[in-house]
């Protein structure tokens, strides 16, 4: 990393003390790099927040307007590596622990905004105590003849006024910072709730997938380039939980997922919508090719030995395929391919069935 990359690393590292802009900028920088970290599912590891930390410092010190593949791609330029270094013992569930980061630093954030209000409070009451004060000193003051006295009370009177002075710059300070932490908890759970990456396949989740599926739709009515849906949902998925347990029904949700990155091509868009549901699309092909895709995937599915905590077990899904209409709109489209899935359901499962 070059040396200017980020002026406030030398700082840092330097242990020179840092000016009230120094701190402006580091929570600054924390906050856009949380915000990023969440929102693209990268891990929250000692080392990823770390160089992330860098990144943003060189983004915000030197003011650039960057999305987020631009962000990723600077990563790789400064680091020349995953932009999400996973150094975790094998078996160790990286996404809980994600969401437990989020989850804590949404409460660490809650707690200072309480203890910020306390003090923001406490501060107001010290302040009128000092005006009170102050009133009775300047009426006592009136009845006092004597200079000497006189000029002490002066002096009393004059530190009373320094001391609300800094006190009230003290409280303004404070409702500032107050201000940003309020800002940083609502961006926290925003970040949460937009997350677009599902945390247990790391396939896109529904938010992501409709959003898609609607570009995907309005260039066909616009452009006339096609695509198809495919909806597979997991045949007696319940009755994998219900015999192996929840967490080997969550290791048959991830292998599916690992076929459907592996067997995919790059430009498909794979995403898991709901529990044991997936759903793809597959752009500019027709319904009948969909199908083609549906079938090699359902095949695959089929043919393999998914392995549980205790047992090597057989998988089937089964399939809706259905292709775009020019006045579909989201919710069209999903029905007609539920609608076909939930027909190769009633007609004996783990097969495909397409409606054009
Ligand atoms: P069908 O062949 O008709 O689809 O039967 P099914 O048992 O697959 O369908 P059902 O909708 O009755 O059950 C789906 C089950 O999926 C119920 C729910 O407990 C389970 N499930 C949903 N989300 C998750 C998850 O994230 N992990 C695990 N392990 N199970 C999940
Ligand atoms: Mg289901
Ligand atoms: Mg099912």
């Amino acid at each position: 990393m070059k040396k200017e990359f980020c002026k406030l690393k030398e700082k840092l590292e330097k242990d020179i003390k840092l000016s009230r802009d120094d701190i402006k900028l580091i929570m600054n920088i924390v906050r856009k790099q949380m915000n990023f970290m969440i929102k693209n599912n990268i891990v929250i590891t000692p080392k990823n927040y770390e160089r992330w930390f860098y990144v943003f410092c060189n983004i915000i010190e030197n003011n650039k307007e960057l999305n987020d593949l631009e962000i990723l791609g600077l990563f790789k330029e400064i680091y020349d590596a995953p932009y999400d270094e996973i150094k975790e013992k094998a078996g160790e569930d990286v996404e809980i622990k994600q969401k437990g980061m989020v989850k804590k630093l949404v409460r660490i954030a809650d707690i200072i905004e309480q203890k910020l209000s306390e003090v923001i409070n406490t501060l107001d009451s010290h302040n009128n105590s000092i005006d009170s004060h102050k009133n009775e000193i300047v009426q006592d003051e009136e009845l006092i003849t004597d200079e000497k006295t006189k000029n002490i009370l002066k002096k009393i009177l004059d530190e009373l006024e320094m001391l609300r002075r800094e006190n009230e710059f003290l409280t303004n300070e404070l409702r500032k910072y107050h201000a940003d932490v309020v800002r940083l908890q609502g961006e926290l759970m925003t970040a949460r709730t937009e997350a677009e990456i599902d945390f247990l396949t790391g396939l896109v989740n529904r938010r992501r997938f409709e959003r898609a599926l609607l570009e995907m739709i309005n260039d066909y009515q616009n452009r006339g380039y096609p695509f198809a849906l495919i909806y597979l949902d997991i045949d007696n998925f319940k009755s994998i939980n219900d015999k192996y347990g929840h967490p080997s029904g969550d290791q048959v949700l991830k292998e599916i997922a690992l076929i459907l990155k592996t067997f995919l091509r790059a430009n498909n868009i794979a995403a898991r919508v709901g529990g044991e549901e997936f759903a793809i699309l597959v752009p500019g092909a027709t319904a009948k090719e969909g199908e083609i895709v549906a079938e090699r995937l359902r095949n695959v599915i089929a043919q393999r030995t998914f392995s549980t905590l205790e047992d090597e077990i057989r998988v089937t899904a089964s399939f809706g395929v259905t292709g775009v209409r020019t006045d579909d709109t989201i919710d069209t489209i999903f029905a007609r391919v539920d609608k076909a899935m939930y027909d190769a359901k009633n007609s004996g499962k783990n097969r495909v069935v397409v409606v054009e």
